[in-house]
């Protein structure tokens, strides 16, 4: 375990265990191994906001860099009430590995508020958001760790964090954050990349086990930005979505739900998912359990555990989410032969079309939606494949397989540039 007591939480714990696992199968040298258990630099900021009402509530906001040594760090931002020290500082070392594996010249890093941002007013949301960007002004940049959505945020976030920073320098940064408004050097297709990652590197898992798609039945945990997009594009693909669930639970249909018209009601109309009449209501746990082709958990993390792992009735995960597996019951799936897709290379097509947002932002030139597909889908195929031959080769499963070549680029970054002073 890491000596720093801070970060002790289930969910740092979880990340350590993983690379812990990781690391004694690759051997890995020992000095750089007690480095990369930990942060390179954790910021905790508290954050005064003067709310409608006139009174100042101050929220607790973190901004954590695990590793650069490959490049500027890298990593999304969240707004939730459990958000802690801990689970930021798990998130940033994730990022490392999935940055690393997908061959972005990036690190890891992730920040976040401990805030409910549906119970903010837009205004509140805005000063919460311009005096946090301020806080950890010292530590963002474009050339050393760029902030991008993660749950609870979103273009708008970025868009002010993007004039935060620029009105501190003096001139407009695009590149300081991505996944921000098209208006302002976002990129095209950056909002649905990683759904649509998800779904690539699902249809290659797919071919690899020789099942059709058109056979293929899919139960999405979480209607957030991934969980809403894989499931349109799944939809779209061919697959029979059954059910998807948020919060407040999920909606099942055994002949696949009518995704289209489920998303005009849920996001046009603001209707619940449960009570749309296109399905019958599940619960969240329900949907785990449910009988299907592929599963894929897009909330949060810790969601199969070893309380309904032995359960699970899916061929394949896919882990939208980060984090979604507990130890215990990785191992568990893992011995009833399910096939997963794990997090830090199935959820990586949001920080892949980041990565291209970047570029495009730095050449100030845009590509087309088309050239941002294929590039994504090309990337991601290759890690797919690439995770897929180092599990065949090795006889290890693909969550080690992705865990030792992230780690693999990293040491090897940090080898070659040595330890200074
Ligand atoms: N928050 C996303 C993730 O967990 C995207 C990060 C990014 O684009 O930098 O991968």
């Amino acid at each position: 375990m890491s000596s720093l007591r801070e970060l002790d939480t289930p969910t740092f714990r979880l990340a350590v265990a993983q690379f812990d696992q990781a690391a004694e199968a690759m051997h890995l040298d020992p000095n750089l191994r007690e480095r990369l258990k930990l942060p390179q630099r954790s910021l905790v900021v508290s954050i005064p906001v003067r709310m409608d009402d006139g009174r100042v509530e101050v929220f607790t906001g973190y901004r954590v860099q695990h590793d650069s040594s490959r490049g500027p760090s890298k990593g999304g931002i969240r707004y939730h009430p459990d958000v802690n020290l801990g689970e930021v500082a798990a998130l940033a070392m994730w990022m490392t590995w999935k940055c690393a594996l997908a061959d972005l010249p990036y690190g890891g890093a992730k920040g976040g508020v401990a805030v409910t941002p549906r119970q903010l007013s837009r205004p509140e949301l805005q000063r919460l958001t311009r005096r946090y960007a301020a806080e950890i002004f010292p530590l963002i940049g474009p050339d050393q760790d760029v902030p991008a959505p993660d749950v609870g945020t979103d273009a708008q976030v970025m868009a002010w964090i993007m004039d935060t920073y620029s009105q501190q320098v003096g001139y407009s940064v695009p590149g300081v954050v991505t996944g921000k408004p098209l208006s302002i050097g976002g990129s095209l297709g950056r909002e649905e990349a990683t759904g649509r990652g998800v779904v690539c590197v699902t249809h290659e898992a797919l071919r690899h086990l020789k099942l059709d798609i058109r056979d293929t039945t899919v139960a999405v945990q979480g209607f957030g930005n991934v969980g809403s997009h894989t499931a349109r594009i799944m939809h779209e693909s061919g697959a029979r979505v059954v059910a998807v669930s948020d919060v407040a639970g999920g909606i099942y249909n055994s002949h696949g739900l009518d995704i289209p018209a489920l998303l005009a009601q849920y996001k046009g109309k603001g209707q619940p998912l449960t009570d749309m009449k296109l399905g019958e209501r599940i619960s969240n746990e329900e949907l785990l359990q449910l009988d299907c082709t592929v599963l894929i958990p897009a909330a949060l993390s810790e969601q199969i555990t070893e309380r309904n792992a032995a359960k699970l009735r899916c061929r394949i995960l896919a882990e939208g989410a980060n984090g979604p597996t507990t130890l215990e019951a990785d191992r568990i799936v893992h011995d009833k032969g399910i096939f997963v897709i794990p997090d830090i290379l199935a959820n990586s097509g949001g920080v892949i079309v980041s990565y291209f947002e970047w570029v495009q932002d730095a050449q100030r030139f845009f590509w087309k939606a088309t050239d941002i597909q294929d590039r994504l889908r090309d990337l991601m195929t290759s890690a797919f494949q690439r995770t897929l031959e180092f599990a065949t080769t090795k006889r290890t499963s693909m969550r080690m397989a992705a865990l030792m070549s992230g780690i693999d680029k990293v040491a090897q970054a940090h080898l070659h540039r040595g330890l200074y002073p």
